[in-house]
């Protein structure tokens, strides 16, 4: 079993928010890539400012002779399509002893059996989901969490240090994205509480620029009011680069993963429900920081 290292093959799918910057990171190490997206805009993109880079018309067609495969769709659901279901799955054109990396946000029970199909092909899966948004995807620094094998990890690790600062091994296939949901879970609970304090803080007369300032010299401090607050929520350009329905999606798979273990966990459930219902108002393509715009909603109805 080889290293993935320079220059070593890399089929990459998914080229959107996170996927793109990713890559770029790849093809700057000097990993070979070759590229697969079903958005044919998003590859030609790529390959404008990376030409180096390969367009394929398939995943199969993409893993072809690629030493490893890495994923960075929307959920578990395209992954699975991409890499086993769907019509010209990369599964048909991937030799045995290579590795499949998905680095999207996927549902780690799904995780756990994706990992056994592809080992029935010879195929190794490393869950390597990514916490930092788009402005640590494009400057290589990226929290990594690793679930599989030690030694598969070992294998992967110049192609995560391409794009990642820090690399934890979480545990068996499926750690990583359990952790990654639960991650989003403090994530976007510090966000929802971060909004309704500035919602409350705005109507009482403070300024909320102010409010941010303080929570970031305050016990109130979190990854909300550093790097989202005076970036996107206060200025209200909401631009961080995730969507609402990624979050919820992290969400409900948190909630999911609790139910599975049949586990009681009110607060959990409330921030599912809290942001699927953000979702259907927010509207399309909305900014996960517009959840200020929801909690502003909701703060009228009951006032
Ligand atoms: P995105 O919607 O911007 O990009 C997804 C890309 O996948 C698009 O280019 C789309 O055309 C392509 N795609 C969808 N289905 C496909 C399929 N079946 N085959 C091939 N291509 C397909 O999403 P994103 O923001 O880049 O997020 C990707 C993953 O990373 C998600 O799981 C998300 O939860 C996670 N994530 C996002 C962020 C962020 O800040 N955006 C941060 C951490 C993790």
């Amino acid at each position: 079993m080889t290293t993935l290292s320079p220059p070593a093959t890399i089929a990459f799918i998914g080229l959107g928010m996170m996927g793109r910057p990713m890559a770029a990171r790849l093809a700057e190490a000097g990993f070979t890539l070759r590229l697969y997206d079903l958005s044919q805009k998003a590859v030609s993109d790529f390959i404008g400012a990376h030409p180096s880079a390969l367009a394929t018309a398939s995943p199969k067609a993409a893993v072809q002779g690629a030493d490893a495969v890495i994923t960075m769709l929307p959920d578990g659901k395209a992954v699975r399509q991409a890499l086993i279901e769907g019509r010209d799955a990369a599964r048909e054109g991937m030799a045995a002893g290579t590795i499949a990396i998905d680095m999207s946000s996927s549902n780690p029970v799904d995780t756990q059996k994706l990992a056994r199909d592809l080992a029935a092909s010879g195929v190794a899966l490393l869950d390597a989901p990514v916490s930092g948004g788009v402005k640590r995807a494009i400057d290589g620094s990226l929290s990594i969490m690793v679930g599989g094998s030690a030694a598969d990890l070992e294998r992967a690790r110049p192609a995560f240090a391409a794009m990642g600062k820090t690399i934890t091994l979480c545990g068996p296939a499926g750690a990583g994205h359990a952790l990654k949901a639960l991650n989003n879970f403090l994530s976007a609970a510090g966000l929802m509480a971060m909004c309704e304090a500035l919602v409350v803080g705005e109507a009482f007369g403070l300024d909320p620029g102010t409010m941010v300032d303080v929570f970031n010299t305050s016990t109130g401090k979190s990854n909300a009011t550093e790097v989202k607050g005076r970036q996107f929520v206060v200025p209200r350009n909401f631009a961080a680069g995730f969507t609402t329905a990624l979050m919820a999606k992290d969400l409900r798979t948190a909630g999911e993963v609790a139910r599975h273990l049949e586990l009681n966990v009110p607060m959990l459930q409330q921030a599912v429900d809290y942001w699927r219902d953000a979702d259907g108002k927010l509207g399309k393509g909305a900014d996960h920081t517009e959840i200020f715009r929801y909690a502003e909603m909701l703060a009228e109805k009951k006032g």
